[in-house]
Formats: C-alpha cells, sequence, structure tokens
C-alpha cells in the first residue's frame, strides 16, 4: 500500500525536513544528489507532487514528465557529463530495485555503463 504522503522521504525532501544536496530547483521539480551514488554523477529528479512511480503516470502527467527530463538535461550539463553521455533510469518495482515510492528518474554519469544492466 502507498506510504501516507506525510510518511515519504522524497515528499519530506521537497518539504526541507530531510536535508539533500540539491542541484536543481523549478516550480515543478527537484533534482539532489543521491546519498549513495553509484556512478560520479547521480543525482535523482523528482516531481515535487507525489507520484508514486513511473507505473502510476497518467496522462495529464505529460507536462511533469517533460519537466523532469529538460532538470535532467540541465543536471547532465552542470556536472560536465552531457557529451560523454548519461544514463537516465526509472525503477519499477521489486526486480528493478525501486526503494523509494515517490517517482525518482536517476542521472548516472561519469563513467561508462554496461548493457544490459544487472
Ligand atoms: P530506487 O532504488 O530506484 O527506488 O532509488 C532510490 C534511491 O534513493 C537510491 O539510489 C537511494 O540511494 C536514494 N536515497 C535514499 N534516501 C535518500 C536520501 N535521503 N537522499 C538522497 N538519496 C536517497
Ligand atoms: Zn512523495
Amino acid at each position: 500500500m502507498a506510504p501516507k504522503l506525510s510518511d515519504c522521504l522524497f515528499c519530506k525532501i521537497v518539504a526541507g525536513d530531510i536535508p539533500a544536496t540539491v542541484v536543481h530547483d523549478t516550480d515543478d521539480v527537484m533534482a539532489f544528489r543521491d546519498l549513495n551514488p553509484v556512478a560520479p554523477t547521480h543525482v535523482l529528479v523528482i516531481p515535487k507532487r507525489h507520484i508514486v512511480g513511473a507505473d502510476h503516470i497518467a496522462a495529464e502527467d505529460g507536462d511533469v514528465l517533460a519537466a523532469m527530463f529538460v532538470a535532467a538535461r540541465a543536471v547532465a550539463a552542470a556536472d560536465g557529463v552531457d557529451e560523454s553521455g548519461y544514463r537516465t533510469v526509472f525503477n519499477v518495482g521489486a526486480h528493478a530495485g525501486q526503494t523509494v515510492p515517490h517517482l525518482h528518474l536517476h542521472v548516472l554519469g561519469g563513467r561508462g555503463m554496461s548493457w544490459p544492466p544487472g
């Protein structure tokens, strides 16, 4: 079952109740460095509005999704990985390793990455 929004870790970061290293902040989205980075650039881009995950996106969420990818692009450029390339990932559910039930786009860069993912 989805947690109450007041219990949501990333909603608390949006509210400023939990500290984060914020690298991008607009009316609709926020981006902050992952607490346990797995690449030199590892940033999470989230909508400020609570959406549980990529499997809960509705057609009317198009604008916020576009804003997330625009933010990802800005983050990649600011970290200097836009030319070398970067990976954007939404994990959905247990098999993909989703641990936080608030939509977040991983932006990973700064090293070569294999495919398929592990
Ligand atoms: P996922 O496994 O796709 O749900 O990604 C959740 C990510 O959130 C993981 O990479 C965690 O390292 C990261 N994370 C968890 N808590 C925090 C936090 N307080 N600040 C920043 N990143 C976090
Ligand atoms: Zn939330």
